[in-house]
């Protein structure tokens, strides 16, 4: 089956009582059972929920994986995936982390005894380097927040699987229409289903999804033990926004392209960050894993004021000034003030992370209104 057609029509059946298309919203704690044990697979909310399976299975195919795990955030997904270690564990990853992860594993989870190691990804001797016996984990994340920088899924799955250790990729940037990890090599693709699984920046969630029997029980596990699990209007919601994933994604991809290339002429912008472009440094990476670039952007600015930046990004009437991402409306950002503000400013600059630097999650809007936009916010 193609991506559309498993975007509208998977893991979803017409309601067995009533034969309601839409996966109604199952609102209860608990499931009546005819005597004890005798039940119909449900017993208890926090373990189990039809509008919850629904999204479960749904997630699973787009990833093209056999077993999908949904948890309240994207947060407590990767909190659970931590849960598989135990302390004198160490896991690599990428220096270039989404900043709640990088909170989780450093704050959190190195309290308990494992150990991380965060190296540039973009050259796998550093990996290799990296790896040790006690190497449990590779962690990482493609196209990552904000410099859009790629990473070689399958070079690393290689390097996973010399080492006999498990590889997860968060996806959340990419999205299944873009990218899929599974396919590639990963033992486990994560979504902060938030972005734009959800798309229309009114839910919270997260997800896992894994192709291994063994992997996904310990995992449903950990999700009733810990009990990050999603209510069941949230799920609705995103069951909603998934079945027009694939035509979102086409016109994120679509306006991203204008934009890049529009920002990539304008004589105030400096540097364009998008794997779109021909000039960006993993392209190639970038064209053999991804079926499209999306909607992500940064670009810095001429000089470097961090007011001029300012400027720019309290100008704009139709992008709106605010954290996240991947919804239908156009928002953008500044890393230096906002997501990435507790990074000392030389360790900043030393990542690339300039003081101009402005990140766009190019939404659905006409392109045409927000090449103007930019027009004039930058005029
Ligand atoms: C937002 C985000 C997360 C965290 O997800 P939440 O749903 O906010 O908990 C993790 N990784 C990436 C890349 C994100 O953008």
């Amino acid at each position: 089956m193609k991506f559309g057609t498993k975007a509208i029509h998977a893991g979803v059946e017409p309601d067995p009582t009533t034969g309601a298309i839409m996966t109604p919203i199952y609102q209860t704690s608990t499931y009546v059972q005819a005597a004890p044990g005798d039940h119909k697979g449900y017993e208890y909310s926090r373990t189990h929920n039809p509008t919850r399976t629904a999204l479960q299975n749904a997630l699973a195919a787009l990833e093209n994986g056999r077993h999908g795990l949904c948890f309240a955030t994207g947060m407590a997904s990767i909190d659970a995936i931590c849960k598989l270690l135990k302390p004198g564990d160490e896991v690599v990853s990428t220096n270039d982390l989404y900043g709640g992860t990088y909170r989780l594993f450093t704050k959190i989870f190195e309290g308990y005894g494992v150990k991380f190691r965060f190296v540039d990804m973009g050259d796998l001797r550093n990996v290799e380097e990296a790896m040790t016996p006690n190497t449990k984990l590779i962690w990482t994340e493609t196209p990552t927040n904000p410099l859009l920088r790629i990473v070689d899924i399958a070079a690393l799955a290689a390097i996973a699987k010399k080492h006999g250790c498990l590889f997860g990729v968060d996806n959340t940037f990419a999205s299944p229409y873009l990218q899929n990890p599974l396919d590639l090599g990963a033992d486990l693709v994560m979504h902060s289903v938030t972005k734009y699984l959800g798309g229309h920046s009114d839910v919270v969630m997260g997800a896992l999804v894994v192709n291994d029997d063994a992997l996904a029980e310990r995992l449903a596990f950990i999700q009733n033990s810990s009990g990050a699990t999603p209510g069941p209007m949230d799920c609705f919601l995103v069951l909603r926004g998934l079945k027009t994933l694939h035509l979102r994604m086409q016109r994120h991809c679509e306006n991203g392209r204008v934009i890049a290339d529009y920002l990539t002429s304008h004589p105030k912008v400096d540097k364009v960050y998008w794997p779109g472009l021909p000039t960006h440094p993993n392209h190639e990476v970038a064209k053999r894993q991804m079926r499209g670039f999306g909607g992500m952007i940064s670009f810095t600015l001429k000089g470097d004021s961090m007011d001029d930046a300012k400027r720019v990004l309290s100008s704009t009437k139709l992008f709106s000034l605010a954290e996240s991402l991947g919804g239908v409306e156009s928002l953008l950002g500044h890393p230096a003030s906002m997501t990435h503000a507790s990074i000392p400013r030389e360790e900043r600059l030393r990542n690339g992370l300039a003081d101009t630097l402005i990140r766009l999650s190019v939404g659905l809007e006409d392109a045409e209104d927000l090449v103007e936009d930019l027009r004039q916010a930058l005029g």
